[in-house]
């Protein structure tokens, strides 16, 4: 029954009908470890206990009243957030676009309150910021913008590693800059800590906005609650989705007060946007995240993993050429194509995500253990195994 799909993904021919942390089950019976999460999304893993209660409670309780009212979980949630970031206030959305949406709204409006004429955005070779008209405006391939045209007027991307480029990019039009400190879509590409320093410093100098698209690389990912706490240096704006919900659609755009001056009331808006049965189950997750021995397990198990990755890739020179990235966002890159070694992979019962730059991401649960690395090890090395022969 595909065929009543709009036929814009390419899916594979296998639907999954029962998840247990980091194992998927087909309708066939076949058993898959999932080291994908669902693109970075179920950071618990597949029905985690705790997000199951928070969730099923909830159910009980109330789903939906619309932001006509307010609404408990939201505001816990946010109070979450606004605790542990830079931030003093938060929207919820319901996906990584719908935030990438409210951040460029929010920069635009910051600057139309001063009259500045500012509204062109800033991005960065190899970004992805989401499909929206204004998220493809500010993401990098230009495959995605084909036929979608006119996009929004003055957005342009720049080489991350060119700093001419960068700062001759800035021009009396420009409104913000969005970055993800770690690029997922992109490669796994970590922004050099210089880069960012840089950045904050020529925002700073023109008073333009810096906004960081944490959607993959947030939640813990990165062995931080945020990434870009590894480099100690603050955006005006963040847009957060993907690992929030757990595998719930939630999203969030949260800023500082003086980013967020220009949205005042009426001037943007969601429907189910931080709906009560997506924040319990946010709530949740962030409560698990920011545990104690949490976040120190990600970068202990990350360590790990990519020392095995490490070895597998000097043990097939052939296949892979590097391993990539932090925490539990890490990258293969690859000598084969990264679409055979991925199909290859699901075949052995492992599934993988790729990525551009010929990479291969591993993006496990965050909660995942050294036994079950030691299994994901063994089928990659299958993997490598039966490609060489
Ligand atoms: C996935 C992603 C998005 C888009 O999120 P959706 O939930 O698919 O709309 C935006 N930015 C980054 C960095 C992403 O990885």
């Amino acid at each position: 029954m595909e065929k009543y799909l709009l036929p814009v993904f390419n899916r594979k021919q296998i639907s999954f009908v029962k998840g247990e942390g980091v194992w998927l089950e087909a309708d066939d019976g076949s058993r898959y470890l999932d080291i994908g999460a669902g693109i970075a999304v179920n950071v618990l893993g597949h029905c985690n206990k705790n997000l199951v209660s928070a969730l099923r409670n909830q159910a009980q309780e109330l789903w939906h009243t619309s932001n006509l009212y307010r609404i408990t979980n939201q505001e816990k949630l946010a109070k979450i957030l606004i605790s542990n970031t830079f931030a003093d206030v938060a929207f919820f959305t319901n996906s990584g676009t719908e935030s990438t949406e409210c951040a460029i709204k929010m920069a635009r409006k910051f600057h139309s309150n001063r009259n500045d004429n500012r509204h062109e955005i800033i991005s960065f070779d190899g970004s992805f910021h989401g499909r929206s008209i204004g998220a493809i405006s500010t993401s990098s391939s230009q495959k995605m913008k084909e036929g979608f045209g006119p996009l929004l007027p003055g957005c342009k991307s720049v080489d991350m590693n060119d700093e001419r480029a960068l700062i001759n990019s800035i021009t009396p039009k420009t409104a913000a800059v969005i970055i993800e400190p770690i690029q997922g879509e992109g490669g796994i590409k970590i922004v050099p800590s210089k880069t960012i320093h840089l950045l904050r410093d020529i925002c700073d100098k023109f008073g333009v906005l810096l906004i960081f698209d944490e959607v993959q690389c947030g939640v813990g990912r990165s062995g931080k609650l945020f990434a870009h706490e590894w480099v100690g240096i603050v955006p005006d704006i963040m847009t957060i989705a993907k690992g929030i919900g757990g595998g719930m659609p939630l999203g969030a755009c949260i800023a500082t007060k003086r980013a967020a001056e220009g949205m005042t009331t009426g001037s943007h808006g969601t429907t189910y946007g931080g709906n009560p049965l997506a924040c319990a189950v946010g709530c949740e997750v962030l409560n698990q995240v920011l545990s104690e021995k949490f976040l120190p397990n990600v970068i202990k198990i990350s360590n790990y993993f990519s020392q095995k990755l490490k070895a597998i890739v000097d043990s097939y020179p052939s296949i892979f050429k590097e391993v990539r990235g932090t925490g539990l966002m890490l990258g293969l890159k690859m000598n084969i194509k990264n679409d055979l070694f991925v199909e290859t992979a699901f075949n052995q019962g492992i599934l993988t995500v790729p990525a551009s730059e010929n990479v291969v991401r591993i993006l496990p649960p965050l909660n995942i253990t050294e036994s079950e690395v030691d299994l994901a090890i063994g089928l990659l090395t299958k993997t490598a195994e039966s490609i060489r022969l």
